[in-house]
């Protein structure tokens, strides 16, 4: 039996679905071409050594692979080039330039299979942990080398995906955990990593994206599970399968893959207090900056009272500024109102007024929230989408 090299991990998961015998040749010449416009003739000797299972130079290797495609130009007419590419690359190695007495072109097919069962979940296809610390390691070396960009880690788990099982039985749990993945996988780039992270949590690994960019592709994930039917959901106490995500970004949320996994599960820790919400890591937060909104907030000064407008100046994990039309007094509690379209979310809280000031026509009120919130980040970064979608 043939067995294959190990592969070097640089190019061989771009490289290996490549040697599916589903790609045709033409495609495989233009994407190797293109992988060694980026990272250089290794990508031939990659190549070669993975169809081949023998080492050649990076600059031997851009010459054989040349040779071989025009061989392959040469022998075959255009109906047979799209899938003659193989056979020319072991005539060609055998008869014109005598490397191999007994070539072996390896079976792509086989290949594929072998390399990605070691590294993917059987269940959702998707990577598995293992993998994953794997790529995580080398992506922070990478970063460190090269002083890349930021990447973005994202840890998902279902919500109450236990009562989802007792419910309606492990055969529909497993149904969900493929479905989820297939949700997953149509909201990625090239290149993103998914993976099933255990029982029925889930990771990506998001190269180059911000904190911001990553929120909303977790965003785009939490929504396509919130809107999908899965069977038999409505079993569930709130009718709907939902999965909280928590968000951590290279090199702010920490320099180690631990730290970096360590950050994300605390996200993912205070999602879960709410579930089907995704919380990401913020700098703000750390110096609890306040940040600027002007949005309607309806307030009312006791119980009972009618609710009046105001427009909030600013916002923190810990209070806000509004500017209202009536003078509230210094210690007074008020109920807010933070509701939809204007905020992404409908929010009730309490908080006492610890500022006024007074300017023309329009009293300034800065608010104490009488317990803070885990984050703001989800008010912050969808409001802008909920403002649009007002606006038009
Ligand atoms: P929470 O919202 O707090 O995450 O609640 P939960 O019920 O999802 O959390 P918990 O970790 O207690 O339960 C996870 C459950 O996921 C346990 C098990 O029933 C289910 N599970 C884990 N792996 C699999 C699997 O491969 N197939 C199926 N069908 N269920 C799985
Ligand atoms: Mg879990
Ligand atoms: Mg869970």
């Amino acid at each position: 039996m043939f067995s294959p090299h190990p592969l070097t991990d640089k190019f061989s998961d771009q490289l290996i679905p490549l040697l599916s015998v589903e790609t045709e040749d033409s495609y495989l010449l233009a994407r190797v071409d293109e992988l060694a416009g980026v990272h250089g003739n290794p990508v031939y000797k990659e190549m070669l050594l993975v169809m081949t299972g023998k080492h050649f130079g990076a600059d031997l290797s851009k010459k054989y692979w040349e040779e071989a495609v025009s061989h392959c130009h040469s022998i075959f007419k255009p109906e047979f080039a799209k899938r003659g590419f193989r056979p020319a690359l072991m005539d060609y190695l055998r008869h014109i330039v005598w490397e191999f007495a007994d070539p072996r072109i390896i079976e792509g097919d086989y290949l594929y299979n072998i390399t990605r069962s070691s590294v993917t979940d059987g269940l959702t296809g998707l990577y598995n942990q293992t993998y994953f610390k794997r790529i995580l390691e080398k992506t922070i070396y990478n970063q460190r080398r090269d002083e890349e960009t930021s990447f973005a880690l994202v840890l998902f788990d279902l919500d109450h995906f236990k009562q989802y099982n007792d419910r309606c039985g492990h055969l529909f749990g497993d149904e969900a955990l493929r479905l989820c993945a297939e949700i997953i996988n149509r909201n990625l780039r090239e290149g993103d990593i998914a993976v099933r992270y255990g029982g029925e949590e889930f990771a990506l690994l998001l190269p180059k994206l911000d904190r911001h960019s990553a929120f909303s592709v977790a965003e785009r994930i939490r929504k396509g599970i919130e809107k999908h039917y899965f069977p038999k959901q409505e079993l569930l106490d709130n009718g709907t399968l939902t999965i909280s995500g928590g968000i951590s970004v290279f090199p702010d949320s920490g320099t180690t893959a631990e730290e970096i996994i360590q950050s994300a599960d605390k996200e993912l820790y205070k999602a879960k207090q709410r579930r089907n919400y995704i919380y990401s890591f913020s700098e703000d937060r750390r110096k609890n900056s306040r940040r600027t909104v002007r949005s309607l907030v309806e307030y009312a000064s006791f119980d009972g009272a009618l609710y009046r407008p105001a427009l909030s100046t600013d916002i923190s994990e810990h209070g806000m500024g509004l500017g209202c039309e009536s003078l509230l007094e210094e210690g007074m509690t008020l109920s807010l109102r933070l509701t939809k379209p204007y905020w992404p979310e409908n929010i009730h809280l309490s908080a006492k007024v610890r500022q006024v000031r007074r300017k023309d026509e329009v009293v300034y009120i800065g608010l104490e929230f009488n317990e803070s919130l885990d984050s703001i980040e989800n008010l912050l970064t969808r409001q802008k989408n909920s403002l649009a979608t007002v606006a038009r």
